[in-house]
C-alpha cells in the first residue's frame, strides 16, 4: 500500500478521508508542512497538503531527498507551492474545483451580514436587547457590485448577484466572451462599485492589488469582500483606510498573514499579530478563518478528487489535475491542459 503523509490534518479531514479511502496508508500529521516539518514525510510516497502548508524550494528539496514523488494539494489555490522548484522533481496535483458554490455563497453571506448587520442583531436579541438603532442597511437591488475574477467562483457569485437585481461590473485578465456581464477596467470597477468582491487567484500580479492607491480609487462607503487569498489585499493599507472611515464594511475569509493563525484556537492566547487584532476590533469588519470552502459537498469532493489524483499518479497515467512549471500560457498559469495525454515530465 502506498503511503501518504497528510499534513495540517483536521478532524473534519480525517473523518472525510477515512470514509472514502481504501487504497492508501494515510499518516495524519497535525503540523503544517514546512522545511522544519518535512522530515515527518519520511517513508511516504506522497504528501497531501492544504492552503497554508509552506511548500517552498527548501521543503521540496527535502521531500525529494526523502523519495516523495507527489504533492497532492487538497485545495484549488497553489500560491503556497514553488511550482518551478518542483519541476522535474516532484509532481503536483490539486483539486481545481470542489465546490465553487461553497465559496461564492460564503462571499454573499459576508456581504449580506455586513450590509444588514445580522451578526449584531443576533448578539442583541440573545441579550433581550430589541433596539434596532445602528442596524440600518441598504437595498442591494439596483446597486453596483464589482467582481474581480470571473472564473468558476466569480461566475457563480455573479449569478447570485443577478438574483438580487444588482448591476454587475467585472474585471478579469482573461474576460470570458460567453459571460453575460459588463467587463470594465480595474479602475472603472473600483470607482463605480458600491460593493466589491475578489475572486481572482494570488499571483505576482495580484499580490497587494488592493493597496492604498487602489483603495483611494474606490467609492467612499464601499463594502469589500475577499474570499480569495489574503495577500491580494495589503492589510496595513486596508486598516489605515478603515480607520479613516473609507469602508462601510469589510468581509475577509482570508488574511495575508493567516498561515500561523487560521484554523487554530487561540482563544486563550495573546495574538502577536497587531494588524489582525486591529482589523477584528473594527465594528464594520467580519473575519472568518478561511472557511468559505467548508461545506459537506466541498469536503466530499475534495476527498474524492484527491484520492482519484493519487490513483492516477500511482497507476502511471496522465494526470487530469496536474500543476506544472512547463504550462505557463493558459488563463491559470501552470494549469495543465486536461487534453494532455502525457505527464509534464
Ligand atoms: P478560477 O481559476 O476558475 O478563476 C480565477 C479567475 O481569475 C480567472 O478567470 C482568471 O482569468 C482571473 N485572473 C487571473 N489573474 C487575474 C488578474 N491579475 N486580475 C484579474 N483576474 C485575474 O479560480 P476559482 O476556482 O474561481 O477560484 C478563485 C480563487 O478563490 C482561487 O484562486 C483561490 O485563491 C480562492 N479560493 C478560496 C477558497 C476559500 O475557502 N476561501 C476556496 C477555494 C478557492
Amino acid at each position: 500500500m502506498k503511503k501518504v503523509a497528510f499534513f495540517d490534518a483536521k478532524e473534519y479531514d480525517m473523518r472525510s478521508f477515512d470514509r472514502y479511502n481504501t487504497n492508501y496508508e494515510i499518516k495524519y500529521i497535525k503540523q503544517k508542512l514546512s522545511p522544519q516539518t518535512a522530515y515527518l514525510a519520511e517513508g511516504a510516497d506522497a504528501v497531501c497538503v492544504f492552503v497554508n502548508d509552506i511548500v517552498n524550494d527548501e521543503t521540496i528539496n527535502i521531500l525529494h531527498k526523502l523519495g516523495v514523488q507527489l504533492i497532492a494539494l487538497r485545495c484549488a489555490g497553489f500560491n503556497n507551492v514553488d511550482v518551478k522548484a518542483a519541476y522535474k522533481k516532484i509532481h503536483i496535483v490539486r483539486v481545481p474545483a470542489y465546490s465553487p458554490y461553497a465559496v461564492a455563497e460564503h462571499a454573499m453571506a459576508l456581504l449580506l451580514t455586513l450590509n444588514r448587520k445580522t451578526h449584531k442583531a443576533y448578539r442583541r436579541t440573545r441579550d433581550f436587547n430589541f433596539n434596532i438603532d445602528g442596524l440600518q442597511g441598504f437595498d442591494m437591488y439596483g446597486k453596483t457590485i464589482g467582481v474581480i475574477g470571473t472564473g468558476r467562483i466569480g461566475k457563480i457569485f455573479i449569478n447570485i448577484c443577478k438574483g438580487f437585481g444588482m448591476n454587475i461590473l467585472a474585471y478579469d485578465l482573461y474576460p470570458d466572451p460567453n459571460l453575460d456581464v459588463q467587463y470594465v477596467t480595474l479602475d472603472e470597477l473600483l470607482s463605480q462599485s458600491d460593493m466589491i468582491s475578489i475572486h481572482c487567484p494570488l499571483t505576482p500580479e495580484t499580490k497587494y492589488m488592493i493597496n492604498k492607491n487602489t483603495i483611494a480609487k474606490m467609492k467612499d462607503d464601499v463594502i469589500l469582500i475577499n474570499t480569495s487569498r489574503g495577500a491580494i489585499i495589503n492589510s496595513r493599507d486596508l486598516l489605515e483606510a478603515l480607520k479613516n472611515g473609507k469602508f462601510r464594511g469589510v468581509g475577509l475569509d482570508v488574511y495575508d498573514e493567516e498561515t500561523n493563525i487560521f484554523f487554530e484556537d487561540y482563544s486563550d492566547t495573546i495574538i502577536e499579530d497587531d494588524i489582525i487584532t486591529l482589523l477584528i476590533a473594527q465594528p464594520n469588519v467580519i473575519i472568518t478563518s478561511h472557511q468559505a470552502f467548508l461545506t459537506d459537498e466541498a469536503l466530499a469532493n475534495i476527498t474524492q478528487v484527491t484520492l482519484k489524483n493519487l490513483d492516477q499518479f500511482f497507476e502511471g497515467g496522465p494526470l487530469d489535475n496536474q500543476i506544472c512549471y512547463r504550462c505557463q500560457d493558459g488563463p491559470v498559469r501552470f494549469e495543465c491542459s486536461t487534453q494532455r495525454k502525457e505527464r509534464c515530465f
